[in-house]
């Protein structure tokens, strides 16, 4: 047996034994290395390095001997996470001397970080008295023994000297984005970092590899599925970009996953005498610490792609193929690919929050589609948490709370108490029809755009589809689909909806990232440039394209097609026209094609008179109407919140375009997020809004406020709060002051 599998040998049973560890391994290390010094330093609160156990050095500075971290040789190897080899060490400049350790004598140093889930939590090193650089084969051991020391450590409580010192104990409160509103109260499992290789030592090699190399195909195995079965269904977005970037992401962990240097290095640890998720977990590790050190974003990606993969292939080679310990967990994760989000979800986790994310990406819309709160955009959460921390996930106000206090805990605790009952008393509603109290019935429809989200028709008990975002699919696979693809999307969605009616809206693009032929144009608001229906008018075979596929999976049955970004009549006449176009050519006709447009640009409400004569069906877009009206981006948070939909000029607008809807007989619906909040929906309904399209999450909620609801009594409360609004920039206090009393939940 080679001198470092003997020692590692040894290793197991010295820490397999109930005897105490510490001086037994600085021993063996010493005796096996043939170092004459072997010494543990444990990190202390206060970022203090403190000598816990020695070999060769004097037993009397065991608990004396202390050093700041960035002090000395040790001190240097704790700040950096980097080991040092060094043959005369007491003439490198960091040198710290301490006497009391009697360590004169000894030239030749070689220091390594004993580190654990990303924290420092001591140094390991041996020293000789002949200057000597050590082998590549002992720096490896000795950080194999560090390894196993970091275990010890933390099992014995000195992690709580960990990088932060006492700061990792204490409640820390991390700013984020709310992706999807809600409230999760959990332990945190962090994605990608894995719980941990558990075993480390290995008795047989050969068989190590063997496990190794088994759970490396099985991994490629599944990457291969995730790419084929996210890309076209699962996995969704409202940018290009976001989509695009998922697609590389899934194509570099493909190729990462193949042949990657990282798999090399892997091997060769195991050959060593470590399990293989000991020597993936240690292999990723040193990518990541050599990573820190490099600017470059791009470099820096590629190895969060690893560091995911590594995650992966752990949680492979554990057997399961995903962890499994998602359960009542909140999942922390660096980012997150919509199919992993999904695997997690699979696991039980009860809220999300991602470092790297934004609404826009594919997590979100995933996370939407699953009504699991979520958060984005908290920097720092990952090098903060320990592991099994807790947390609060409160994406109403936009925050993650790390290990909370009591107080807080207690207080979220009730909070998420009573909305659970809350719910449960929706339950009841979803198969009655939505009404406000004194009986005007209103029709509650969803917004989706993936085929998972179609559940959600019979789980919410909505009406029908409102707004299908036909671009999500699209996005999903980062190209535009062919008409046969998109028409079998469509026809799955008509077959899950069967007589309720699905609003398909046409191509909403954010951009023309994904048209294969066009240079991407520069552009300073692109919100407002050269996206949505302009794409389809100015590339008629694309929208034509689509609208084919609509016809098509409609087969004989009824067809609704509304426009996005209609900003002029003749727009509108321009892209009806195509479909009147493709369908004189369709086959089977269908029963009958509704025509309608969006109400998201404000110019067209003074086309109305022009407008309402020719088409179906009109649906507001709060979401675009109030960003182009205010003039603040929808995505800027800095201002979200700065402007209510519960004002004078957008309950002016919305009111006189209900009466001008209503005087040529056209059906009229608000498909923006506003739909879904309870105090919004009961304001649009008694202004005379009789259809609401909204995220499944609304549903019940706003049923549930309108079945409270009595318009003849609001209706007059409204007015006269608009009357005497006075240049008030919102009304909402007194609207939602009057709802408190009335005890509506909203
Ligand atoms: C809107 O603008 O309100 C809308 C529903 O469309 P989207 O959110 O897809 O832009
Ligand atoms: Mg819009």
């Amino acid at each position: 047996m080679s001198a470092p599998r003997r020692l590692l040998a040894r290793l197991r049973a010295t820490m397999a034994s109930a005897a105490p560890k510490l001086p037994q391994l600085v021993r063996l290390v010493s005796s096996e290395l043939v170092a004459e010094v072997c010494s543990v330093y444990a990190m202390r609160p206060g970022d203090i390095l403190e000598l816990i156990a020695t070999e060769g050095l004097n037993p009397e500075a065991v608990g004396h001997t202390r050093l700041r971290v960035g002090e000395g040789i040790v001190g240097i190897v704790a700040a950096t996470g980097r080991m040092l080899n060094l043959p005369d060490a007491q003439n490198h400049p960091a040198f710290a001397y301490r006497p009391e350790t009697g360590e004169a004598p000894f030239a030749s140093l070689l220091a390594v970080p004993v580190r654990r889930a990303g924290h420092t939590l001591g140094v390991l090193a041996v020293q000789n008295r002949a200057p000597r650089a050590y082998t590549e084969d002992e720096v490896e051991v000795l950080e194999t023994v560090a390894m196993v020391l970091a275990e010890a450590l933390a099992a014995a409580g000195a992690s709580d000297g960990a990088e932060e010192g006492l700061a990792s104990t204490l409640q820390r409160r991390f700013p984020g984005t709310s992706l999807v509103p809600g409230l999760a109260i959990g332990r945190v499992v962090v994605h990608g970092r894995g719980q941990g290789p558990g075993r480390l030592l290995a008795d047989d090699p050969a068989a190590e590899l063997a496990r190794l190399d088994a759970a490396v195909k099985a991994m490629q195995r599944g990457l291969d599925e995730l790419i084929a079965s996210s890309l076209p269904d699962t996995e969704a977005g409202r940018v290009s970009q976001a989509a695009i970037a998922s697609r590389e992401v899934l194509e570099a962990y493909r190729l990462v996953a193949a042949e990657g240097s990282w798999l090399r290095r892997v091997r060769e640890v195991v050959r060593g005498g470590l399990t293989a998720e000991a020597a993936v977990d240690r292999v990723a590790g040193e990518l990541r610490d050599r990573m820190r050190r490099i600017v470059d974003p791009y470099l820096r990606e590629r190895v969060a792609d690893i560091e995911d993969l590594a995650g992966r292939l752990v949680a492979t080679l554990g057997g399961g193929g995903q962890p499994r310990v998602g359960v009542g967990a909140i999942l922390v994760a660096r980012r997150l690919g919509p199919a992993e989000l999904l695997d997690w979800h699979a696991a039980g986790i009860v809220g999300v929050a991602v470092e790297e994310g934004s609404a826009a990406g594919h997590a979100a819309i995933i996370a939407r589609a699953l009504g699991l709160p979520a958060l984005a955009g908290m920097r720092g959460v990952l090098e903060a948490l320990e592991p099994e921390d807790d947390a609060v996930l409160d994406a109403d106000e936009g925050q993650l709370i790390l290990r909370p206090e009591l107080e807080a805990k207690t207080a979220y605790s009730r909070a998420l108490e009573a909305r659970n009952l809350q719910r449960a008393g929706w339950a009841g509603l979803r198969d009655r029809p939505a009404a406000t109290r004194d009986g005007t019935p209103v029709r509650l429809m969803l917004n989706v755009g993936l085929a998972l989200e179609l559940e959600q028709l019979d789980s919410t008990g909505a009406e029908g589809i409102g707004l299908f975002r036909t671009e999500i699919a699209m996005l999903a696979r980062g190209t535009i689909l062919d008409i046969a693809e998109q028409a079998a999307i469509y026809r799955r969605v008509l077959d899950a909806a069967g007589e309720r009616p699905v609003l398909f809206r046409t191509l909403d693009l954010g951009g023309d990232k994904l048209l294969p032929d066009a240079p991407p144009p520069v552009e300073d608001n692109p919100a407002m440039g050269w996206r949505s229906l302009r794409i389809g008018l100015d590339r008629p075979v694309l929208l034509r394209r689509q609208l084919r596929a609509l016809l098509q999976a409609a087969g004989g049955r009824r067809l609704h097609v509304m426009f996005p970004m209609v900003a002029t009549v003749a727009e509108f006449r321009a892209a009806r026209a195509l479909l009147t176009a493709e369908a004189a050519r369709a086959d089977p006709v269908p029963a009958a094609i509704s025509v309608g447009t969006m109400l998201e640009v404000p110019a067209l409400l003074w086309q109305l008179e022009a407008l309402l004569p020719e088409v179906d069906f009109v649906s507001v877009g709060s979401n675009d109407l109030m960003q182009f009206l205010f003039a603040a981006d929808r995505g800027t948070p800095a201002i979200a919140g700065r402007y209510d939909m519960l004002s004078p000029p957008m309950l002016d607008i919305l009111e006189a375009l209900c009466r001008r809807a209503e005087a040529h007989g056209v059906a009229l619906s608000v498909c923006g997020e506003v739909a879904s909040r309870p105090l919004e929906a009961l304001v649009l309904v008694s202004l005379g809004y009789a259809t609401l399209s909204m995220p499944a999450l609304g549903i019940l909620p706003v049923k549930a406020t309108l079945a409270a609801a009595d318009l003849r009594t609001f209706r007059p409360v409204l007015e006269a709060i608009r009357h005497g609004a006075d240049g008030a920039a919102s009304l909402r206090e007194p609207i939602a002051a009057w709802a408190r009393e009335q005890g509506l939940p909203v």
